[in-house]
């Protein structure tokens, strides 16, 4: 790993309020981490309340000027054309992701190229966002819905995927004509920041899209409780979740909160087990376990548990860990220090409640810098913390059970709900599990797969609403209903007609 310092390379990126590139008004400044050579990388504005406030007027006004007064068609076509930006882009955009987050060259190349399908499709649905006649029995009435945008978005984003996770928010909240005031995670902000200039390019007018990065919990907090809001859009952990949600409530405005998982694989006796283990090591291991959809539970029959372990550790043993920019690296580095140091206590505190280390539970002392082992922990029991809170890094807990109907208690006996996966033969068990399971999304043979088409979110801790898919574009919109009087008549003004 390199340790040389690059603050010779240092670049600049700036806040984009009103369609201009600007400084934080207090003129203040942080830099961002290359969590691989562990030196500062790029060096961003420190926004604050102020720049909030700046941000929220703008994107207030843009509600009104020439956005507010686009057809929707041509709204859809601005859509387009930013998805053909980032397809241009893709390349240099996973470039600052893997600088700022550690994430692999390999996983942020193919992630980023799959953005543009996320505008394509709600450029789609921008006119298609119909309002219904409604057939009242009162026939001296025509009445219709007209789906109109909520307004000003909050998009607060954590570090995991700035973009995607942004680009499930952005998508169907400018297909309904909302506009945006965005708040990336302080440890990676650049992506985003970049990000916001392909909108000018694009077409979008000035104000439409804000970015404002700032480090620790103020900028997000002055945005989530900014009276101007109308919703927050917020995917972070549960605990930070709880505070937007309670401030977005203080408003009025609405909220939609995508928050951690703790999520269970579900492997059945009759399984493929090459494919459950590969399954697996995918939910766990993928991004450094750095994902809300994490696999980080795996449940599995008592008489295959032997079998599958095995496998599971073979693979995990073999994982290439190393450097997030070269194409052959299976594991990056975790993502900041203070992760780093979650993870490691998960360690600590796995081995001190009992459970057992099969493979890794330490740093990957020969790399250095923030680097852990893949780790598989079995004879896990559901008491052991290890088993109830999320780690969001790579560390596998292992229980086993004796029928499907201890399976089904034991996935849902987090206050977690986000997904799960279910590894049978069997398509009746798959289906009976699948509908038993407490989770937003339940894959049967797989794990970890997203599209624009198909919901995404989580009940209990791990959320409220649904990003992607049809629907989520109507999360944006406020639905008004419109009555026209067409037979002339004076009516008794005492009644309720
Ligand atoms: P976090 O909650 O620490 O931060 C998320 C965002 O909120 C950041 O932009 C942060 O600066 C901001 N923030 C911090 N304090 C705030 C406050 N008081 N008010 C408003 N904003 C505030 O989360 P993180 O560590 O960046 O991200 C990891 C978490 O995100 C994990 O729990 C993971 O499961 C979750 N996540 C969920 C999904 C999903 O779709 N469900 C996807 C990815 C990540």
């Amino acid at each position: 790993m390199s340790t040389e310092s690059h603050a010779d390379q240092i670049v600049a990126l700036p806040l984009l309020i009103n369609g201009e590139e600007v400084t934080a008004r207090s003129g203040r400044t942080y830099e961002s981490i290359d969590p691989y050579t562990g030196a500062p990388w790029v060096r961003v504005p420190d926004g604050d309340a102020d720049d909030i406030d700046r941000a929220v007027a703008a994107a207030r006004a843009a509600l009104s000027g020439p956005w507010g007064q686009m057809t929707p068609t041509a709204r859809g076509r601005l859509l387009w054309r930013l998805g053909e930006l980032i397809a241009r882009d893709a390349d240099q955009l996973a470039e600052l992701e893997v600088r700022d987050g550690g994430k692999l060259v390999r996983e942020m190349a193919g992630q980023m190229r799959s953005l543009p399908e996320y505008f394509f499709y709600y450029a789609g649905m921008a006119d298609k966002l119909e309002g219904s006649v409604i057939p009242t029995d009162k026939s001296n009435f025509f009445v219709y819905t007209r789906h109109e945008p909520v307004g000003v978005v909050g998009a607060i984003t954590p570090w995991n995927s700035p973009l995607l996770l942004l680009t499930w928010k952005l998508a169907a909240g400018l297909a309904a004509g909302c506009t945006f005031v965005i708040k990336p995670s302080d440890h990676t902000p650049a992506s985003t920041l970049a990000f916001g200039r392909l909108f000018a390019e694009a077409g979008f007018p000035p104000g439409v899209v804000n970015v404002v990065s700032g480090w620790g919990p103020g900028t997000g907090a002055a945005l989530a409780s900014h009276p101007g809001v109308d919703k927050i859009a917020f995917t972070g952990s549960t605990g930070t979740g709880i505070h937007v949600g309670q401030a977005a409530v203080a408003n009025l405005a609405r909220f939609t909160l995508e928050l951690g998982g703790k999520s269970a694989q579900v492997v059945f006796p009759d399984a493929d087990l090459d494919a459950a283990a590969n399954g697996v090591i995918s939910g766990i291991f993928a991004a450094t376990g750095q994902t809300c959809l994490a696999g980080s539970r795996l449940l599995v029959h008592e008489s295959v548990a032997d079998t599958l372990i095995e496998k599971v550790v073979a693979r995990a043993a073999s994982i290439v860990l190393g450097d997030p920019k070269d194409p052959a690296t299976e594991m990056g580095p975790v993502s900041n220090r203070p992760q780093y140091e979650k993870v490691l206590s998960h360690f600590e505190s796995a081995r001190a409640d009992g459970a057992t280390v099969a493979y890794g539970g330490e740093p990957a002392i020969e790399l250095g810098g923030l680097f852990v082992k893949p780790t598989v922990l079995t004879g896990v029991t559901a008491d052991m913390r290890v088993a109830r809170e999320e780690v969001f890094g790579p560390v596998l807990a292992v229980q086993t059970f004796a029928d499907e109907a201890e399976a089904v208690t034991m996935a849902n006996s987090t206050e977690f709900g986000l997904a799960g996966s279910v590894w049978t033969k069997d398509v009746h068990c798959a289906h009976r599990v699948a509908a038993a399971l407490r989770a937003g999304t339940v894959w049967v043979n797989a794990y970890r797969t997203v599209a624009p088409h198909v919901p995404f979110g989580g009940v209990g801790a791990s959320g409220i609403g649904r990003e992607n898919g049809l629907d989520a574009v109507k999360d944006f919109t406020e639905t008004k209903s419109v009555w026209v009087e067409l037979s002339g008549a004076t009516r008794d003004p005492f009644t309720l007609g």
